[in-house]
This record gives C-alpha cells, structure tokens and sequence, in this order.
C-alpha cells in the first residue's frame, strides 16, 4: 500500500501523532507507526482518509483486519472503536495515575481487550510520561471533540 505523502502527514496530523487505539505518543515510541485501515480492503474499503487512523505497530498488529470483537463483559461481539466515527472519550477513560485505560462502553472495552490496549509496556511507559508531564497530552482534559481532519486552508491560517 502506496500512501501519498500528503495523505500520511493528514492522518498524523489529525491524530496529534499519536496511535489512536492505545495512544501512545510517536515520539516516545521506539517504532514507526503506521497508517492503517479501519475497515480493511478486503471488506471493500478504501483508502479514503476517513477510513484512516494512526497506528502503533502492536496495535496494528493486534487489530489486522478485524473490524469486531467480543465483549468481555458480556460476550456480545460488537464494533471496535472506530477513531473516525466515534468520540474517544464516550468510549474510553482513564484510571487515576493516567496509566490504565476504561472501556465505558461494549466497544470500548472490547477494543482494550481486542488490541491489548493495557499492555505492560504502555503501563510502564504512560507511567513514566505522566510523572513527567507528558502524558495525557494536555488538550485531552479538555476536549470531547472527534479527531477530524482539516482542510489545507485551514491548516495555513494556524
Ligand atoms: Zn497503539
């Protein structure tokens, strides 16, 4: 998969450069992310920058072309999050230390579990961030705004 690269800087700016499943930050990564597919071609989508979101490698890796998962809750296989369509924080909280993430809703949770969003390693890490005031990102206390992308012009005027 080709990407333009106009393509793949919209995607990462739009997802503050950060995965936008388990939302580790890139730059604290010792990985490139990757832009993946929410729907996967084989089911017939495309590379539409609505159909595009910022990836971890692991979480990329974990979610490969699946599009559900099961509740761990209640064992319903329902949508996981879909970081185009829906509200991070409608889906999503975190404990108190910023270290661990909630699922608040049958998505929510069964993306955690789907993609290991609590892996030791981003536990380890978020703690490290938040004691040194990088993690959460600032703007993530405040906004309950999907992450959508901007027009050029609009990116200009900033
Ligand atoms: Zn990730």
């Amino acid at each position: 998969m080709l990407l333009p690269s106009e393509v793949k800087r919209a995607v990462r700016k739009c997802a503050r450069n950060r995965c936008e499943y388990c939302q580790s930050q890139e730059p604290f990564s010792p990985t490139t992310f990757s832009i993946e597919h929410i729907i996967p071609r084989c089911e017939g989508s495309g590379d539409e920058t609505e159909n595009l979101a910022l990836s971890c490698q692991v979480c990329n890796n974990r979610k490969f072309t699946a599009t559900n998962a099961r509740d761990p809750l209640t064992g319903d296989i329902v949508s996981l999050f879909n970081p185009r369509q829906n509200h991070w924080n409608d889906h999503f909280a975190w404990n108190e230390d910023f270290t661990i993430l909630l699922g608040m809703t049958p998505s929510g949770r069964a993306t955690i579990e789907k993609l290991h969003l609590n892996r030791i390693s981003l536990i380890n890490l978020r703690h490290v961030l938040y004691r040194t005031g990088i993690h959460p990102m600032k703007e993530d206390l405040y906004t309950r705004d999907t992450l959508t992308f901007t027009s050029r012009s609009e990116d200009e005027d900033r």
